[in-house]
């Protein structure tokens, strides 16, 4: 069945910006997800034998299509979330094409066979071989937040190590997916290779059943769903789940890029990324200077309908039920005595936006320090020291970033050492999103596995160990049957010559 013929009802994309309707997609069920899994796998064996470089060609391609379309990638991504001109041409456009030029120059080097000989003493001389072969269909299930660069972004190595992809975009935002499957097909992508199930819950749930590996980044809440169905049909896995990340900056940091640090990775995106900065905790010493610059920088901030370049920095909150999720936190977090330093509203009008906020005299009591807010908010928290700044960032469910300003870089590094999350930047934020060697994943609650690096690719394949012993050996080795008293008893001397030291 083509995804046109699916089944009703469709969904209603519309602009958070201004509530009008952009497009109406299908709701694919079960039946509509299967038939687009058997065309995955039927295609995707070709797709692997074209090997390394027959695939980088075609990604190089699609790398070179998004640059050429720019204005129109960005111009759908835009429509459908609401955010920024600028939010989607270096989070989205630039992590994508980079993310494409880096899969497809190293995908062979982080897959290639791994040939060693053996040395432990009883198996002496076998050689061994490691190689890692596409899963098949990899299912790819994103979030509304970043529409192309969670989306397709982790569909890149997983076409590149030869596996077809199917992904459920959000609900909320699924055009961008269909752009991309359009451009994949022009840039020589074969059919079946790279499929969108648009649709809800429902849709994610019935991509669970017919993949063989599931890449899942959404909210913690979604993700134990996820695990729950995977671990039902043993399906591998990863999650790459919801943020709490905090920036600490302490005495001696230099204040005015930390407190440009804390407003741009704060709100960007309107705040809506798993990597953004949720809190602050600044030395008391430091506080009021860094707090005053931090007021002074998120009041500058223009937040509304972007409507192209430069326009405003700050722009809507895509989801409905985030942007009452954000009144909440704020609600509990006066109630509970909290003050907003700015901002503090949903602004009144046509579309969802909400105005950037920096609340203070917070604590651990609060929700909004506590629960992703996933919103324009940064609550500023002062604390003694380096001690309590390290055990309020690890006082919390989750675990996936955060980052640190401290007098000299090795100190920073000292104290991002003792911190229980994914990735830690120093004199940053969030940069370490974009280094795609490295692994990026959360600790605790913000998720199972990582993307990037070898292991953000080998998590595509399965392993497969081959042990080659020498074509001349004995023809019965004194471990084969029958046992006797003289085999056990030369089988020990062995074990005490080797190992008994
Ligand atoms: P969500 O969990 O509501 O939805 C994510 C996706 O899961 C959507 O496509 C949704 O339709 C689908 N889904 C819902 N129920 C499902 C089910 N039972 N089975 C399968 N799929 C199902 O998340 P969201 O609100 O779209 O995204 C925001 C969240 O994503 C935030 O918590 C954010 O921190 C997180 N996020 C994490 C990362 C990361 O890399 N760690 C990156 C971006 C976003």
């Amino acid at each position: 069945m083509a995804p046109s013929e699916a089944v009703a009802p469709a969904i209603e994309v519309r602009s958070p910006a201004d509530g009008r309707l952009i497009a109406t997609v299908p709701s694919l069920d079960a039946t509509a997800v299967a038939a687009l899994a058997a065309r995955g796998r039927e295609a995707q064996p070709a797709w692997a034998g074209l090997g390394f470089e027959g695939r980088a060609k075609v990604l190089s391609a699609m790398q070179r299509w998004l640059l050429e379309n720019a204005e129109r990638v960005i111009e759908t991504i835009a429509s459908e979330t609401g955010k920024t001109y600028e939010d989607a041409q270096l989070l989205e456009l630039g992590y994508t094409v980079s993310a494409l030029s880096f899969w497809s120059r190293r995908a062979a080097g982080y897959l290639a066979d791994r040939r060693s000989v053996v040395r432990a003493p009883l198996l002496a001389g076998r050689r061994v071989i490691t190689r890692h072969s596409p899963r098949g269909l990899v299912g790819v299930i994103g979030p509304w937040n970043y529409p192309l660069l969670n989306s397709f972004g982790d569909a890149i190595p997983a076409l590149m190590a030869g596996n077809s992809v199917l992904l459920k975009p959000s609900e909320l935002t699924p055009l961008t997916s269909l752009l991309v499957a359009e451009a994949l097909r022009e840039c020589g992508l074969p059919e079946g290779v790279f499929a969108v199930a648009t649709g809800a819950g429902e849709t994610g749930a019935a991509l669970i059943a017919v993949v063989d590996f599931v890449m899942f980044t959404g909210s913690t809440a979604t993700g134990r769903r996820v695990a729950a169905a995977a671990a039902a049909s043993l399906t591998p896995f990863a999650l790459e789940l919801g943020g709490k990340d905090a920036l600490i900056v302490l005495e001696g940091a230099p204040l005015e890029r930390a407190a440009n640090v804390a407003a741009y990775y704060g709100m960007i995106n309107a705040g809506q990324s798993c990597v953004s900065i949720e809190r602050v905790y600044a030395q008391a010493s430091i506080y009021d200077e860094l707090l005053e610059k931090i007021v002074a920088k998120v009041t500058a901030l223009r937040v509304g309908a972007p409507a192209g370049p430069a326009s405003v920095e700050v722009g809507a909150i895509t989801s409905a039920a985030q942007l009452e999720l954000i009144e909440a936190h704020i609600a509990d977090a006066l109630a509970k005595g909290a003050r907003v330093a700015v901002g503090g509203h949903r602004r009144p009008g046509e579309g969802r936006f909400f105005e950037p906020t920096v609340l203070v005299d917070v604590d651990h009591g609060m929700r909004c320090m506590m629960e992703e807010t996933f919103g324009p908010t940064l609550p500023v928290m002062a604390v003694a020291d380096a001690d309590e700044a390290v055990a309020l960032v690890n006082d919390s469910p989750l675990g996936l970033g955060a980052a640190v300003f401290a007098a000299d870089s090795e100190r920073g590094e000292a104290i991002a050492r003792r911190l229980d999350v994914g990735a830690v930047c120093v004199n940053d934020a969030a940069v370490n999103y974009f280094v795609l060697q490295a692994p990026m994943g959360g600790h605790k609650q913000s998720g199972i596995g990582v993307r990037h690096g070898a292991e953000g690719i080998r998590k595509y394949c399965s392993s497969q160990t081959i042990v080659i012993s020498p074509r001349l050996m004995l023809r019965r080795e004194p471990q084969f049957y029958p046992y006797t008293r003289g085999s056990a008893k030369l089988v020990r001397r062995l074990l005490n010559t080797l190992y008994r030291r």
